[in-house]
């Protein structure tokens, strides 16, 4: 019995080590991105919108979803949604592509264009991460010590390495900060790349470069509808030239935003007076955030046109997020060497979140300073 066993385990661990030989080095070396799946009380680590939907809207939502035909494959072009986020946000639909998030654009923008990838550093990981799964070199410049960029180095970090792709989170994650537009435009006048402006974050700003499409046409523009209140759908949105866009569609796959998603998210758009105001309690709790955490001894609060906020703080970030943490309270632990050495990154909650992540960062930090 033992010996059978003992083959049988033998035999499949060589043939998984042959199999694993296989894959590609490049995957073979990537870490994977790290999502914390403890179950928590208040989640605050992944930038999602606290409230859901009034009862009359889900009860909306339950019968389009009964009368989705989800034995037939979805719409390839999600005519509908498209549609529905153009008028949202002042978008041509022939001018855009959906994803399955903006995380899938991200990956058809690196299958399309290749690298190398320049990126600044601190920003999203997911433009690092697929450049190089995708086997695509991928080149850094640190943001200066405001977090905004150095376009001159960035310029020349693109053109010394040739770089074909540039992506910049405007506001930018994990910072919460908008790149100055000086900086931007003299990226996209000057890198010879194409230039994408991950606008994830718009809601919260208000601010966007769609209006200076016309004028650079090697800028391509993504929204999700993430950060809004919808990320379980998973909707990415991209727009840019038409031409972009045609290559673009080449790769995309052709069924990649299901029906459920469509049909649900076409329903829940229709409520923009509910999307607008839960934004409008965000930004206003963000300052009341803000302010609370600039006058907490102990952590430094960077300012945010984003639904989070980056805090620093004089003591070990690490063990402040266990401890919040061990009281159920998950935020993004941010903590390693370099920029953002004993930072944390909070996303703003409900008014009961955000105090009670308040009370409890009070109180781990006023016993730190006891110490
Ligand atoms: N871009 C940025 C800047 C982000 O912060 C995120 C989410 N953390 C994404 C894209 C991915 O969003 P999605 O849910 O649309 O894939």
């Amino acid at each position: 019995m033992f010996t059978v066993y003992y083959r049988k385990m033998s035999t499949k661990s060589t043939r998984t080590g042959n199999i694993l030989r296989l894959v590609r080095p490049a995957v073979r070396k990537l870490a994977a991105y790290h999502v914390d799946e403890t179950p928590v009380r208040i989640k605050l680590d992944a930038m999602e919108n606290p409230y859901v939907l009034p009862h009359t809207v889900r009860k909306q939502i339950a019968a389009v979803a009964g009368n989705a035909r989800i034995n037939l494959y979805p719409d390839p072009s999600a005519k509908d949604l498209k549609k529905a986020i153009a008028s949202l946000w002042r978008m041509k639909p022939e001018q855009m592509i959906l994803g399955n998030g903006s995380d899938e654009l991200i990956q058809t923008i690196i299958l399309a264009f290749g690298g190398p990838v320049l990126v600044p550093v601190p920003t999203f990981a997911m433009y690092d991460i697929t450049s190089r799964a995708l086997a695509q070199g991928v080149v850094t410049a640190p943001l200066d010590e405001n977090f905004d960029l150095d376009a001159d180095a960035m310029i020349r970090a693109a053109k010394k390495s040739r770089a074909r792709l540039i992506f910049l989170a405007v506001p930018n994650n994990p910072t919460g900060n908008r790149f100055s537009d000086r900086a931007v435009r003299a990226i996209m006048e000057r890198s010879g790349a194409a230039v994408v402006i991950d606008e994830a974050y718009y809601s919260f700003s208000g601010r966007t470069w769609l209006a200076q499409m016309k004028k650079y046409p090697n800028l391509i523009i993504l929204r999700t509808l993430s950060k809004i209140g919808f990320a379980g759908l998973r909707i990415g949105v991209l727009t840019a030239s038409e031409e972009i866009v045609n290559e673009l569609n080449k790769i995309r796959l052709p069924y990649n935003i299901n029906s459920l998603s469509q049909a649900v998210a076409v329903a829940a758009l229709e409520h923009r007076d509910v999307i607008d105001r839960q934004i409008g309690l965000l930004i206003s709790e963000r300052q009341k955030l803000y302010n609370a955490l600039s006058r907490m001894p102990g952590v430094v609060a960077y300012p945010s046109e984003t639904n989070f906020i980056l805090i620093r703080s004089k003591s070990d970030a690490t063990a402040i997020h266990k401890k919040l943490k061990r009281s159920g309270i998950l935020v993004k632990n941010l903590d390693r060497p370099g920029p953002l050495k004993n930072c944390l990154r909070v996303t703003i909650g409900t008014p009961e979140e955000n105090r009670e992540f308040l009370n409890k960062l009070k109180t781990i930090l006023a016993a730190d300073l006891r110490r």
